[in-house]
């Protein structure tokens, strides 16, 4: 007899994970090696660690330890608000009157509303911990700067963000948020960094993007002494931070003997999804148990399901490392009509070789879908979801409607990685029914293709 499962599995702080989990160390097939920018050879430590903090460099390029002991100072951090809860969504699997059972790992519960303070607080905590003066870094919607805000805030380190010039005017409580916390932030293309000054010559009263975003932010940590770059997805580092999702929802769904069937995930630049899997990808790379693993992207900006797997730029400006992902190419711009996030044209290089060896599936949704599933969502279970974590919610639906076909009893685990207090500009064009669907033609992506580095 299945054992009574209450609404939300919390785990006791003595059942957080202490460690976080480098899925690279049990791939038979590693990731390729990322390369530098200028001679295109595999990266350094040294060159790294010009950029990066010296302890993220080395988790960056480390793909034989399996382990990493999370310091005590970020477990205490990491206290504050984890363990997340693992939600049984029982209210949604009656309303979509489905024999599977559906769960969802809630990430939105911190004031910057993600994940990404799981990241933010350990990138911070190397760079005090190398007695760093600050960090610089850039923020598109605004998920990835307030969290890094909160984490030099609590550890008394400057924070520079270079936020997107349509976001920061678009998103002023976001900004303020930041603000609140002690950040500077500064509309991007500025004119305090020379690239700033150079884009704003070139493109008068442009609103920005996030690859210019990202060259201010490079450009900032090399001009100060005692500041490094730090960023919020992508990077395996991040992914590693990240595993904590996978391993709290492991250990949760261990403690109840379930047993997962469908593992969901929205992808950006990977990083949620990625740590969500990894301690589940791990038991299937040691051929411990076997999963079904899908990654869900836009239909407006499909990196896994239409891209190719190359070496690519990780930025617009060129200044960082590049990285063989699966990628839409660089210069690869959304619609400007795609309000749902997950805007990156590149893929984390974890996720991308795991999808080349098969250990995950892609899918695209279109965006209103989305905001349908969010909404059907957001009345039942209560919680307003992130846009991006709402690609999840639909295909997670999707799934659970199959079942009802097949009387399947499957475990659908989900990640809903965040709140979208701040999207309503996104809900209401939905609410108004002025949402359009997008995607790129085959015209489109063969010219951004075309600006794929030779290599
Ligand atoms: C940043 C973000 C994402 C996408 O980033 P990944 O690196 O792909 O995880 C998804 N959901 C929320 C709420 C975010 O803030």
């Amino acid at each position: 007899m299945r054992q009574e499962i209450p609404y939300k599995i919390y785990l006791e702080e003595q059942e957080m994970p202490k460690q976080w989990y480098n899925v690279r160390a049990d791939m038979k097939k590693k990731p390729a090696p990322i390369l530098n920018p200028g001679t295109l050879k595999p990266v350094t430590l040294e060159e790294l660690s010009g950029i990066f903090c010296e302890e993220l460099a080395k988790q960056e390029l480390d793909d034989v330890t399996a382990c990493f002991d999370i310091p005590d100072e970020i477990l205490n951090f990491y206290k504050m608000y984890r363990p997340s809860p693992l939600v049984r969504a029982y209210c949604l699997e009656k309303k979509l009157d489905t024999p599977a059972h559906i769960y969802y790992k809630f990430e939105g519960n911190n004031t910057s509303g993600s994940h990404k303070l799981n990241s933010a607080i350990a990138q911070a905590y190397y760079a005090k911990k190398q007695g760093l003066k600050g960090v610089t870094t850039e923020t598109g919607a605004g998920q990835w700067g307030t969290a890094l805000s909160m984490a030099c805030a609590y550890l008394d380190l400057d924070c520079q963000v270079y936020m997107v010039k349509c976001s920061y005017e678009q998103k002023p409580f976001r900004r303020e948020v930041m603000r609140t916390y002690g950040a500077h932030v500064t509309p991007s293309p500025s004119m305090s960094t020379e690239v700033g000054r150079k884009i704003n010559a070139e493109f008068p009263g442009t609103t920005g993007s996030l690859g210019c975003a990202i060259s201010e932010a490079v450009e900032a940590a090399m001009g100060q002494e005692g500041y490094r770059y730090v960023l919020g997805s992508v990077l395996t580092q991040v992914l590693l931070h990240q595993s904590v999702i996978g391993l709290e929802a492991k250990a949760a769904l261990d403690k109840y003997n379930i047993k997962a069937d469908t593992i969901i995930g929205c992808a950006g630049g990977g990083s949620n999804l990625g740590g969500l899997i990894s301690p589940f990808v791990g038991q299937m790379l040691k051929g411990e148990a076997d999963y079904e693993i899908i990654a869900v992207e836009p239909a407006s900006c499909p990196s896994l399901t239409r891209g190719v797997y190359a070496y690519d730029y990780c930025d617009t400006g060129k200044v960082c490392p590049l990285a063989k992902m699966y990628t839409l190419g660089s210069g690869f711009i959304p619609s400007a009509s795609h309000a749902g996030g997950l805007r990156y044209h590149g893929m984390s290089s974890v996720v991308s070789e795991l999808y080349d060896q098969g250990y995950l599936k892609a899918r695209s949704v279109e965006q209103t879908e989305v905001f349908k599933a969010a909404q059907t969502f957001a009345k039942v279970e209560g919680i307003l979801p992130a846009p991006e974590s709402s690609h999840a919610i639909k295909v997670a639906i999707d799934e659970a409607l199959k079942c009802r076909e097949t009387k399947e009893e499957k475990n659908i685990v989900f990640g809903l990685t965040g709140t979208g207090y701040f999207d309503m500009v996104a809900y209401q064009r939905f609410n108004d029914g002025e949402m359009a669907d997008y995607i790129p033609t085959e015209e489109e992506l063969k010219k951004s293709f075309a600006t794929l580095p030779k290599c």
